[in-house]
C-alpha cells in the first residue's frame, strides 16, 4: 500500500533523526505507527534507528504478535501497544532516551512548571511514570495513568516516551521536551525558572483553545496545586 510505504519511510526518517539528535544510544529506543485497527508498524529490536531501512520494519497485531516482517518487532511494544490502546487519537509513538530529559528522569524532577509558552502550549506539565523493568507488563503499567492526558511522559531511571497524530508529531514532541528539559537545566544553573503566571498560563490555554491544538494537556501542576 502506498500510505504504508510512507508511513515505513517517515518511519526511517525519524529513527535517523532520534540517532543523529544523539537522543538515543546504539540499539535503544523505538518507533511505532498505527496502520489499521489492529495493525501496528514498529521498529525492530537489536538495531540502530540512525541506520534503518524500510525492510527492516515489521507490522505486528494489537497483542504484539508479527504479521510480516523479517525481524523481530522492538521489546517495547507493549508499551506502545498500551498507548493505543487508551488513546484511539494516538497514530505514533516515539521512545528514546534523550540526554538531559533522561538526566530529570534519572534525577526524579519532572517538568511540570510552566516557563515556556511553546511548551505549555503543546505538551504542559510532564510527569514522571515510576520505574518499570524494559520489555515487561512493568512498563505499559506504569505509563497506564498518565496516557489520558499527556502527550509526553518521562520514564523513571530509563529515557521519555512521546505520542501524536503521525510519527513527526511523536517526534517534534520529544525534540521539544528535550529542548525544554536543556533550558530547564541551564535555568536552574542561573538561579532557577521564573515561573510564567497563572494569568500567562490561562491566556496561553485560551490560545490553544483558539489554535485547536488537539494534543492532552493536563494544563499547569503549580497552578492546580495552588487551587
Ligand atoms: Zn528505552
Amino acid at each position: 500500500m502506498e500510505n504504508e510505504h510512507k508511513v515505513m519511510d517517515d518511519i526511517v526518517e525519524v529513527g535517523r533523526r532520534i540517532y543523529m539528535n544523539g537522543f538515543v544510544a546504539a540499539n535503544d529506543g523505538n518507533i511505532s505507527v498505527r496502520v489499521g485497527d489492529d495493525e501496528i508498524i514498529t521498529t525492530p529490536t537489536g538495531v540502530s534507528k540512525g541506520f534503518l531501512t524500510p525492510d527492516m520494519l515489521v507490522k505486528v497485531n494489537m497483542d504484539g504478535q508479527r504479521i510480516s516482517g523479517n525481524l523481530k518487532p522492538s521489546s517495547e511494544i507493549k508499551m506502545h501497544i498500551e498507548v493505543y490502546k487508551q488513546r484511539s487519537d494516538v497514530r505514533a509513538v516515539v521512545h528514546a532516551h534523550p540526554i538531559t530529559a533522561t538526566g530529570f528522569a534519572v534525577a526524579g524532577i519532572p517538568l511540570e512548571k510552566c516557563v515556556l509558552p511553546e511548551v505549555v502550549l503543546s505538551l504542559g506539565s510532564i510527569p514522571i511514570a515510576k520505574y518499570g523493568t524494559p520489555s515487561t507488563m512493568e512498563l505499559p503499567e506504569a505509563i497506564n495513568e498518565f496516557l489520558p492526558t499527556c502527550d509526553a511522559v518521562l520514564l523513571a531511571n530509563h529515557g521519555a516516551l512521546t505520542v501524536g497524530v503521525d510519527v513527526f508529531s511523536a517526534y517534534y514532541k520529544m525534540e521539544t521536551l528535550e529542548h525544554f528539559a536543556k533550558i530547564s537545566l541551564v535555568a536552574r544553573e542561573l538561579g532557577g525558572e521564573r515561573l510564567l503566571t497563572y494569568e500567562d498560563v490561562d491566556k496561553l490555554m485560551e490560545v490553544r483553545r483558539k489554535l485547536n491544538i488537539t494534543g492532552k494537556n493536563r494544563g499547569c501542576m503549580e497552578c492546580s496545586k495552588s487551587d
